[in-house]
């Protein structure tokens, strides 16, 4: 699994975007994806049959060092087909799509540029570099921002309790409506009452509960398709299962703020100054369905096996820029590059003219987002700027 690529943008927005520049280039018939075969004539200038860093464009560009996988500077058809097999098992986790949002840029809009030097430098990967990263279909100058999602400003964990009898201290939070709970084992033990559901039960005669205490575990329950021996389980994966995983996220430099908003899917939607990703909502349906829970930590964030570490919601604990005026402190990046905010500031007050995503302006921050309530499960709604997108390589 360690090496298993896992290759984000489609090879079929590569088509589309070389066919848009060259009309006459072959067009796939009903959107196929192309060969590995069609990538290397297409691309291959000097035909030596393989391409150098110099002939890709496009997501392979981007993905070069990825399909590289010894290392020497080219990509084979070889490797071009190996990428595209372990592309074939993932899920797609980017927030780009292939539309094109050239005509979607509104200028007037105050924007400010990312401030990179808010990250915590020792848990970026070599440095922030910078990128000319083609989003959908701009040539946009990019962060490109490597980490292994781990958290240290604050201790990942605990999740579960072990026992009905553990108190509060001994586990993490979970939320319903809005509202956040403190997973005690009183709270595991009541689960059915909770939700009205008399088929929780997650703990045995004696007491103990039922967590996924081993990787095998987490894999077979961290996933929307619950397998059936972990139904009726706390789920809890630890961060050092999947500590070798490196998260990239492509951020425009300067965000572009577009006319319509942007949905995201099961991709990251942003990053806080530790280079943790802030995940779109947690599939709750899925997860409860299952009768599982997978309580998030007292800091919003829980492990699965694909990013590894990852908040859902906003408490506060991570590294905050503190703001000249009474606003709520910057508290991370997303995905377009606009800044993401604190719901509240000193005096606790909300900002009460945010749009659908989350946003708003104002003449020091231009637009920026708030968080949601860490109950709410969703950091930010949606995006309104041009997206980049965030890989995985597991
Ligand atoms: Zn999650
Ligand atoms: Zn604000």
């Amino acid at each position: 699994m360690k090496n298993t690529l896992f290759i984000l943008l489609t090879l079929t927005f590569l088509v589309a975007c070389e066919s848009n520049q060259e009309k006459k280039g072959q067009q796939e018939p009903n959107g196929q994806r192309p060969s590995s075969e069609q990538i290397i004539s297409e691309m291959d200038s000097n035909e030596d049959g393989k391409l150098s860093r110099d002939e890709v464009k496009g997501p392979i560009a981007n993905d070069f060092n990825n399909i590289d996988n010894n290392d020497d500077g080219f990509l084979t058809l070889e490797e071009l087909n190996k990428a595209e097999k372990s592309q074939g098992n993932r899920p797609p986790r980017q927030t780009n799509t292939n539309t094109d949002l050239s005509n979607e840029i509104d200028i007037t809009v105050k924007v400010n540029p990312v401030n990179t030097d808010y990250f915590i430098t020792e848990n970026i990967i070599g440095g922030i570099q910078e990128q000319i990263v083609e989003l959908n279909g701009i040539e946009t100058l990019c962060y490109v921002i490597k980490t292994n999602s781990q958290a240290t400003e604050h201790q990942m964990g605990p999740w579960c309790p072990r026992h009905i009898e553990d108190g509060m201290e001994k586990a993490g939070i979970w939320f319903k409506d809005d509202k956040v709970y403190d997973v005690s084992g009183h709270f595991i033990a009541n689960l059915d009452q909770f939700y009205s559901d008399d088929k929780w039960k997650l703990y045995r005669e004696d007491g103990t509960i039922k967590v996924t205490n081993t990787e095998e575990g987490c894999l077979a329950a961290a996933k929307p398709e619950v397998e059936e021996e972990y139904h009726n389980y706390c789920v809890e994966c630890l961060p050092e299962y999947f500590k070798e995983q490196i998260t990239t996220f492509v951020i425009p430099a300067t965000p572009k703020y577009l006319k319509t908003t942007q949905s995201f899917g099961r991709g990251g939607i942003g990053l806080a100054f530790n280079g943790v990703n802030y995940d779109p909502p947690a599939p709750t349906h899925a997860i409860l369905a299952a009768h599982t829970i997978a309580p998030l930590d007292d800091h919003g964030g829980h492990v699965n096996p694909h990013g590894g570490y990852h908040y859902h919601a906003v408490t506060g604990s991570t590294k905050e820029i503190a703001q000249a005026d009474s606003h709520p402190p910057m508290i991370g990046y997303a995905i377009d590059g606009f800044g993401i905010y604190g719901l509240t500031d000193k005096n606790g007050n909300k900002a009460t003219d945010l749009d659908e995503c989350g946003g708003h302006f104002d003449d020091v921050r231009g637009y920026h987002y708030h968080a949601g309530e860490p109950g709410g499960n969703q950091i930010i709604k949606c995006l309104h700027g041009l997206p980049g997108y965030t890989e995985v390589k597991e």
